[in-house]
This record gives structure tokens, C-alpha cells and sequence, in this order.
């Protein structure tokens, strides 16, 4: 038992950050399981928490990966807005990066557009820009953006092969979670990008970005280890950096995720 109030006020920071991580992989159930950050899979009766994707280092076992494609989710139309008819990626960054169509408009101070190659295949969504990346206009620039890099060079991509962008464009104060109205108002520049680059793989990195553009409530626990369809376009969802960053033991699983998608990369350019 803790012995005076700060050892007291530690323990219920402790507890309160695990449940937090605990809503976030697996949404409103809670697994009282140590391994419960492992995904859900199909399959054999095992209580699905208890099971990993199963695929480790070693080129066959990929083959085994829970590939369980789903219909595509219905996607609103786009508004009838001058910036729709943009021919590429620069001439839409210039209509939209004076947008003040919410509230974080006047609190920015960069509009955080996406960095890349514009002929990527694959394309990493993430959440709305932090501190760093508000600072210098540019996505995953700050901690959880060094994490990435590492990611992206552990499965021998350079950040200039891919295309990197967010779902909000304009920090939301205090780094908080992007409102709905935000969400509504932003949400299709990023259709209008995805279609101008027209990726073959989405990575959505953590659960906002997998929930808001597949359109579903699902926790990240239920989205992982899956190939969904997003208007067509083979979409994955894996753990946000900055969760990395306060729960290293996501890493591995992580890893696994992202040595999957690697391969998915390299088989669609084959075919
Ligand atoms: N987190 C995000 O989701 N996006 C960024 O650009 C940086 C941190």
C-alpha cells in the first residue's frame, strides 16, 4: 500500500496512463490480461487477446497473415469548394493553406500539409500535427516523427520514397484529440490528396486515424493484423509512434505489423 500522499498520487498516475492505453488499443472493453495489447485474431478459440499475428522474422511466414479484406466503408462526397478541381498535390497546398474552416486556423502557426514523394505508393496517415511539426509545417518532425523515421528505416524506406500526412492539418491545442467538427471540416483535403496520389497502401498510424477514415468505432485492437478497403485502396492500421514512445512494449508488435505491410509493399509491386 502506498505509504504517504505522492507515493499515493504516483500510483493512481500509473494506473490511470495504463487504462488510458488500454482504451486506446481496445476501446471501452477492458483486458485485464498483461499480453492484451497483442491484436485479436480469428481463429482457433483461443481467447483472441492472447494470440499474435503470427508473423515473425523469416520471409513464408508472412504468408499466414490475417488478411481479412472488408467492404469498402461509404464515404461522404466532397464539398463543392474551388480547391476540389486541384490538378496536383502543389496546387492544392496552395488553395487550402490559408483554410481558417475551424477554430485551429487562428491558432496555428503552420498549416502542416504532407512531405513526400508525390508518386508514393505508400502513404502514412497520422492524427494532426504537434508542437514541432506546427513550428516547421511539417508532419512527424518532432519525437514521435524520429520514431517513424526509424520505423520507416527499419523496413528500408527513406521518408522522400513515401508520402506522410495527417487527418487535421492545423495543431489542436494542447495536443489533444481532433474534435468531430474538426475532423469534418479538414478531413477531405486528405480524400483530395489520397486521390491525387493515388497510393496502392494506406498506413493509418493509431487508432484516430483508422477510425476516422474508415468511419468506424472500432478499437485499434479490433483494426490491426486486418487489410481493409478504403475507396479501393488496401488500408492497415497500426500503432500511433508517440503510443510507442509511452509503451515501449508495443514495439514488437509494432514490428511485426510493419515488417507485414513491407511485404504487402513489395508483392504489389511485383505483381
Ligand atoms: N503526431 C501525429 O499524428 N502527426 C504528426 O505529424 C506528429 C505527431
Amino acid at each position: 500500500m502506498p505509504e504517504n500522499n505522492s507515493e499515493l498520487i504516483q500510483v493512481l498516475t500509473d494506473i490511470q496512463r495504463a487504462l488510458t492505453q488500454e482504451k486506446e488499443l481496445f476501446g471501452d472493453t477492458l483486458h485485464t490480461d498483461p499480453v492484451s495489447s497483442l491484436p485479436p485474431t480469428a481463429g482457433d478459440g483461443m481467447p483472441s487477446h492472447k494470440k499474435t499475428i503470427p508473423l515473425v522474422e523469416g520471409p513464408d511466414l508472412f504468408g499466414t497473415a490475417p488478411v481479412k479484406p472488408v467492404p469498402a466503408a461509404a464515404q461522404p462526397d466532397f464539398p463543392a469548394e474551388p480547391w476540389v478541381g486541384a490538378g496536383d498535390l502543389k496546387d492544392l497546398r496552395s488553395q487550402i493553406c490559408d483554410c481558417m474552416k475551424c477554430s485551429l486556423g487562428s491558432s496555428r502557426i503552420k498549416f502542416v500539409f504532407g512531405v513526400g514523394n508525390p508518386d508514393a505508393d505508400i502513404v502514412f496517415v497520422g492524427e494532426a500535427p504537434g508542437a514541432d511539426e506546427d513550428a516547421q509545417g511539417e508532419p512527424f518532425v518532432g519525437r514521435a516523427g524520429q520514431l517513424l523515421n526509424k520505423i520507416l528505416e527499419a523496413i528500408h524506406f527513406k521518408r522522400e520514397d513515401v508520402y506522410i500526412c495527417n487527418i487535421l492539418k492545423c495543431r489542436p491545442p494542447n495536443n489533444r484529440d481532433p474534435l468531430p467538427e474538426e475532423v469534418d471540416q479538414c478531413e477531405p483535403y486528405l480524400w483530395k490528396q489520397l486521390e491525387l496520389l493515388k497510393p496502392k497502401i494506406i498506413v493509418c498510424l493509431g487508432r484516430i486515424a483508422g477510425q476516422t477514415l474508415l468511419r468506424t468505432s472500432d478499437s485499434l485492437g479490433t483494426l490491426r493484423g486486418k487489410v481493409h478497403n478504403y475507396r479501393g485502396i488496401k488500408l492497415v492500421v497500426t500503432y500511433h509512434p508517440a503510443a510507442l514512445l509511452r509503451n515501449p512494449n508495443w514495439k514488437k508488435p509494432t514490428w511485426e505489423d510493419v515488417q507485414w505491410i513491407r511485404k504487402m509493399y513489395d508483392d504489389m509491386k511485383a505483381e
